[in-house]
């Protein structure tokens, strides 16, 4: 029995003509797989709506209000825009209203009492998956496909923790057994909400940032899926942000420990921990482009399982994530100490170091924001780093860090040419990865520069033809 999760990102749920889209690909591959299974993001932009009206409540600005009601009327314009039929548009209408006016409750809530926690920015963000499931199970239903809009919080356990939350493995199974199951023996396609979870207590908790992609790995593991697919609005993983290097490529084949570490490196195509419930299995994640069928996408996979031999093995990819940069001189500072502080005043927002450089006078590390955490969050932590800390004895900066993937070898002997930009910290780390902090403002001159370099190494021969 041929099994496939597939996932779709915001981009493709962000306007009419790419649901449009998303819904042809389900009609489709539901006809080639014997189980089908899908996972739905929320629409672009939503789930950062959701996070700021809480935050704004918590600030005691009524601008949620408005806020809100903005994101309603774009699922709005798309439900009138899509469905033809009074009958589904009143009753999408109307679970659109309901989520919403719950979220506006929640604010008003938090509002009264001038806090939001963890908990209830979760809430908060959990509705624009669920909205978008519906959305799009109405979708397809029209078109003439069995399907069944699945809430994950009725199947993703995870532990208490709010807003990063760790899935709880042998309950999730439990539960897949019980709703997932049944509805495959019935022919069913479930269309499941990623990124939201709950708690043994009962709370909705999301798996960070970006966490529809871990939803469907996580189901792919426990369903024993023969593959996963996520569909995004670019060709594959890319070797550089598109937005940045006009001339990034698509990798063609990635292993799982490379693809885990452009992810955790800020490569944006997939959470950072969602290959890991691939391995037991060595299941293989295509990234694919709904708007390019004929393009194969990115496969990722084991590492001795690559047939093409004439792909390189070695990465060559220059990606971007939010850092933070701590430096001190003059005094002798004790590491551990450093760390603990660190820790007790940001958590788990930023990462242990991925550069430390200390010398008898001068102490600098660089710690990383993961992309998991959301878009505000190196920026929040550094404000409570320079409180916590101290300005007086601390230079504290929001920096990008740029990890050039292979690129070691070439330039370990000489310093790599990154143009008239003077990095904040370089250093050489395992894997021939070179790290580099750089003031936000120089990413994009850095990482074009970076990769040109990996032009002339990568691919050479598939590239000749
Ligand atoms: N909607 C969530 C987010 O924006 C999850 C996801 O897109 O994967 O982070
Ligand atoms: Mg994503």
């Amino acid at each position: 029995m041929a099994t496939l999760v597939m996932k779709f990102g915001g981009s493709l749920t962000a306007d009419t003509r790419r649901i449009h889209r998303v819904a042809q690909v389900i009609m489709a591959e539901a006809l080639a797989w014997d189980h089908m299974i899908v996972v739905i993001s929320a629409m672009a932009g939503a789930t950062d709506m959701l996070n700021r009206a809480v935050e704004l409540a918590a600030a005691r600005d009524t601008g949620y209000r408005a806020l809100v009601a903005k994101l309603r009327q774009q699922h709005i314009d798309v439900i009138e825009a899509l469905f033809e039929n009074e009958g589904s548009r009143r009753d999408l209408i109307a679970y659109v209203d309901r989520l919403l006016f719950d979220v506006l409750a929640l604010c008003d809530n938090v509002l009264t009492h001038r806090e939001a926690a963890p908990r209830d920015r979760d809430s908060a963000m959990s509705a624009g998956e669920r909205i978008m499931v519906h959305l799009l199970a109405a979708l397809v239903r029209q078109e003439g496909l069995e399907v069944a809009p699945v809430d994950a919080a009725t199947l993703i356990m995870t532990d208490e923790r709010h807003l990063n939350a760790n899935p709880l493995i042998d309950l999730i199974d439990e539960r897949v057994d019980q709703v997932i199951r049944p509805l495959f023996d019935a022919g069913i396609v479930p269309l499941v909400t990623g990124f939201i979870g709950v708690s043994r207590r009962g709370a909705i908790t999301t798996l960070g940032r970006g966490g529809s992609d871990y939803t469907a790995t996580i189901l792919a593991a426990s369903l024993h899926a023969d593959e996963v697919w996520m569909w995004t609005s670019v060709d594959g993983v890319m070797s550089a942000d598109p937005a940045l290097v006009p001339g990034a490529r698509v990798i063609p084949t990635l292993s799982y420990s490379e693809v885990g570490e452009l992810s955790y490196f800020g490569a944006q195509i997939l959470h950072p921990r969602a290959v890991e419930p691939l391995l037991a299995d060595g299941i293989p994640l295509r990234v694919r482009n709904p708007f390019n069928l004929d393009h194969a996408g990115t496969l990722i996979q084991t590492e001795n399982s690559q047939t093409d031999t004439e792909v390189k093995t070695e990465v060559k990819a220059v990606t971007a994530v939010d850092g933070i940069y701590l430096s001190t001189s003059g005094n002798s500072v004790d590491l551990s100490e450093v760390l603990g502080q660190v820790h007790r005043i940001v958590g788990r927002t930023a990462t242990g170091p991925v550069m430390v450089i200390q010398s008898h006078q001068h102490f600098m590390l660089v710690m990383v924001v993961p992309t998991t955490e959301g878009p505000t969050a190196a920026e929040n932590a550094a404000q409570r780093l320079m409180a916590g800390l101290g300005i007086e004895h601390w230079e504290i900066r929001v920096v990008k860090v740029i990890a050039a993937m292979g690129m070691a070898s070439q330039g370990s002997n000489s310093e790599l040419n990154i143009g008239s930009v003077q990095p904040i910290a370089s250093v050489v780390g395992p894997d021939n990865r070179r790290l580099l902090a750089v003031a936000p403002a120089d990413v994009q001159a850095v990482v074009r520069h970076l990769h040109k370099l990996t032009d002339q190494m990568a691919y050479t021969p598939i590239h000749r033809k």
